[in-house]
Parts: structure tokens; C-alpha cells; sequence
């Protein structure tokens, strides 16, 4: 018998990251809610979980993570989880759960607008720059020289 196990999926992830968020006041930084899915999930990621995929600039990170990105893109899409920068990290709030604080610091990022480009196979909106989907890793076609005038 083959042990070939199918990747975590992102719902899964999606519902952990929920009741984590809720029984730590809504936020957590991005690296303690890893952290946290490794500690409980590690153990059970099988090969395709733990396959490193190609990032921009040339880093690499394991599928799993990516796989969490998407349980993200899940909340955010339905208006229930935000990313925020705060104090040079990243935060993941569960806004019917965080202070105001929190709350208000994704409100005023959504606001704030830049050139994107929407990836064609998530439909998740990326920086116009982006190499590669954060969410799903989809890469996108080279962008043209810049023309150049004599
Ligand atoms: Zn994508």
C-alpha cells in the first residue's frame, strides 16, 4: 500500500485559524498562527504539503503555508479576517473579535489604493509587480521592457 496522504486543504486551515484567533482576542501575529498550525498540523503534513514552492525574488516556502495563505484570502473575501501591518509585523485580525484598534487599522488599509492586477487563477488582487501569486503561486507573464526613449 502506497502512504500517499492529499494536502491539509484551506478550509481546514481556515476553521483553526478562526478558533484561534477567537480564543486569543482576534489577533495574532502571522508568524504565532504558523507557528500554531505547525505545532498542531506538523505531524500530518504529508509530501505535498511540505513541497517548497518558488516565491518571488527566488525564496521558497512550503505548500502548507501556501495552502494557509488561501484560508486567508477565504476570510478576507468574506469579510471576516484582515491582514494589518503593525510595529514592522504582520497580523492577522478576526474583526468581529478585535478591539477597535485593530479594526480600524483594516479599514484604513483598505482604503488606501495602488495598481493591481488580479491573478487568473484565484482571482485574488496582487501588486502590479508581483512575479508570482502570493495566494496560489500562479506566475505571471513577464512584464515588457520599459520602452526607452532616445
Ligand atoms: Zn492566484
Amino acid at each position: 500500500m502506497t502512504n500517499r496522504k492529499p494536502e491539509i486543504a484551506p478550509a481546514e486551515y481556515y476553521h483553526f485559524i478562526i478558533d484561534l484567533l477567537s480564543c486569543n482576542d482576534g489577533v495574532l501575529p502571522m508568524t504565532k498562527v504558523f507557528d500554531a498550525i505547525e505545532s498542531f498540523y506538523g505531524r500530518h503534513f504529508s509530501a505535498a504539503d511540505k513541497r517548497l514552492m518558488k516565491l518571488r525574488r527566488g525564496s521558497r516556502r512550503p505548500k502548507w503555508k501556501n495552502n494557509v495563505d488561501w484560508a486567508k484570502a477565504i476570510g478576507a473575501k468574506q469579510g471576516v479576517l484582515a491582514t494589518v501591518t503593525h510595529q514592522k509585523q504582520k497580523w492577522l485580525v478576526l474583526l468581529e473579535e478585535a478591539d477597535d484598534f485593530w479594526v480600524k487599522k483594516a479599514q484604513k488599509k483598505k482604503k488606501k489604493r495602488s495598481f493591481k492586477k488580479k491573478c487568473p487563477k484565484c482571482n485574488v488582487w496582487c501588486r502590479l509587480g508581483d512575479e508570482v501569486c502570493e495566494t496560489c503561486d500562479h506566475e505571471f507573464p513577464p512584464t515588457p521592457e520599459k520602452r526607452r526613449i532616445d
